[in-house]
């Protein structure tokens, strides 16, 4: 502003240089005399805080005029063109603009001294002004920035107090969102959302562990009943001890299947694929199973419709995929009757090979068909029971199958038969 202020007071006095020029210029036989008569021009041309002066070659004074500003210059030579000086006399500060002039026979310098009173003015005004501004700009924005912590501290608090809460009184306490669509509001609903998903999956541990408990109960009663049983009358009795222990065994059987699934559940959830798996042919593991099935179950047909070219693979471990047509090939001889046709078709179903186990059994009605991926669900109780199911089979399928990003689907039709079908992401070689 104030380099602005100066060049715009230079300016001024170099127009009034110019015009004194012009005005002697257009004077024929210029004398000093004549030089003189310029005064009231002069005057009439200057400004407040402002001399003129016209001095000789000598450095003489031929004319001079003031208005509210003295003149205390040590004399100085003629300068030979347009000349801009500074200077500070007793704190003032002013401009000095020099100019030689030609008029005729006349020569010497015409000299204008400005007193910077105006431009001292301003900016000693503009300073004030700055400093004003700048110290109400600065309390206005601590202002603004204390109500603005107060506003977040006061919401943090609430936020720890529920989590507080939370910790202390269980998992039902939510925070009070706020209408505002703020960060502090996001992150809000956010926490909201997680605890939503921790209760959740707090409350599926909860079912599994009273279910898991309920499912080792039955056989451990029905033990505990023949060994009192044994005890009381078993040692003497030949028909009981023989009934007895064959039934206590047929229970062991069943509990050590139950524990063996309950392990595979938490072995599938914890399923880390490596990222370096290698792919496997889905047709040979398919085989090996379908063979050793032909072995264990002689009563059955056993048909594989294999429609995979021998290049496609799968990223699987060998053992989750065996283990898959283990769970499904199982289920379909244990709920197949008298039609002993079991089918497993092979094929590629765009980005996925699609393994599907056709059997021809008792079905399951349509409104049971979503939650028999469900942990412990069977749809007979009884029968499947006694076929030594614990309602485990689909779960862990699902669990291996989700763990390898692929699909489980199943159709089934009471009577007319069930197909479990998976879809696993094929491997890009
Ligand atoms: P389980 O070990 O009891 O067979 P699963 O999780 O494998 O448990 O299956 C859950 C329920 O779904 C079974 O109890 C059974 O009622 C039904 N189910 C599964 N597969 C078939 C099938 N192929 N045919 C008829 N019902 C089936």
């Amino acid at each position: 502003m104030k380099q602005w202020l100066l060049n715009e007071e230079e300016k001024t006095m170099k127009k009034t240089i110019e015009e004194i020029e012009t005005y002697y210029e257009e004077k024929r036989n210029i004398s000093r005399e004549s030089i003189r008569e310029g005064q009231p021009l002069l005057e009439k041309l200057n400004e407040k805080y402002q001399v003129i002066r016209i001095l000789d070659d000598k450095g003489n004074v031929m004319v001079s005029v003031s208005n509210h500003a003295s003149v205390s210059l040590l004399p100085a030579a003629q300068p030979k063109r347009l000349e801009i000086e500074y200077h500070l006399v007793n704190d003032e500060r002013s401009i000095v603009l020099r100019k030689p002039f030609h008029f005729g026979t006349a020569s010497g310098t015409i000299e204008i001294i400005r007193h910077l009173v105006k431009v001292q003015h301003m900016t000693n005004m503009l300073f004030i002004m700055m400093t004003c501004i700048g110290i109400i700009a600065m309390v206005m924005s601590a202002l603004i920035g204390m109500f603005i912590a107060q506003h977040f501290v006061g919401r943090l608090q609430s936020v720890t107090k529920t989590m507080m809460d939370i910790k202390n009184k269980g998992f039902e306490q939510r925070m009070d969102v706020p209408a505002s669509n703020d960060e502090m509001t996001q992150l809000m609903i956010m926490f909201n959302k997680m605890m939503d998903e921790i209760q959740d999956s707090f409350e599926q541990q909860k079912q599994f562990v009273e279910d898991a408990s309920h499912e080792l109960r039955t056989p451990i009663a029905i033990l505990e009943g023949h060994l009192s049983l044994l005890n009381r009358w078993g040692k003497n009795n030949r028909d009981i001890l023989e009934e007895s222990l064959q039934a206590a065994s047929q229970e062991v059987v069943r509990l050590k299947k139950l524990v063996l699934e309950l392990l595979d559940l938490s072995k599938a959830e914890a399923i880390a694929v490596p990222l370096d798996l290698q792919p496997i042919s889905p047709s040979e593991a398919a085989e090996q199973v379908v063979k050793n099935f032909r072995v264990l179950h002689p009563s059955f047909h056993f048909i594989v419709d294999n429609e995979l070219e021998e290049t496609v693979h799968v990223r699987m471990a060998k053992h989750h995929l065996e283990q898959l047509l283990l769970i499904l090939m199982d289920n379909a001889v244990k709920y197949s009757q008298q039609n002993k046709k079991i089918m497993v078709c092979l094929k590629e179903e765009g980005k996925y090979v699609s393994i599907s186990v056709v059997d021809k059994g008792i079905g399951i009605p349509r409104d049971e068909l979503e939650k028999v991926f469900l942990r412990f669900y069977r749809v007979d109780k009884v029968r499947s029971r006694e076929k030594g199911g614990a309602g485990l089979g689909l779960a862990i399928a699902k669990e291996i199958v989700d763990k390898y990003s692929g699909q489980i689907s199943i159709q089934s039709e009471v009577g007319a038969g069930t197909t479990v079908e998976l879809f696993i992401p094929k491997a890009v070689l």
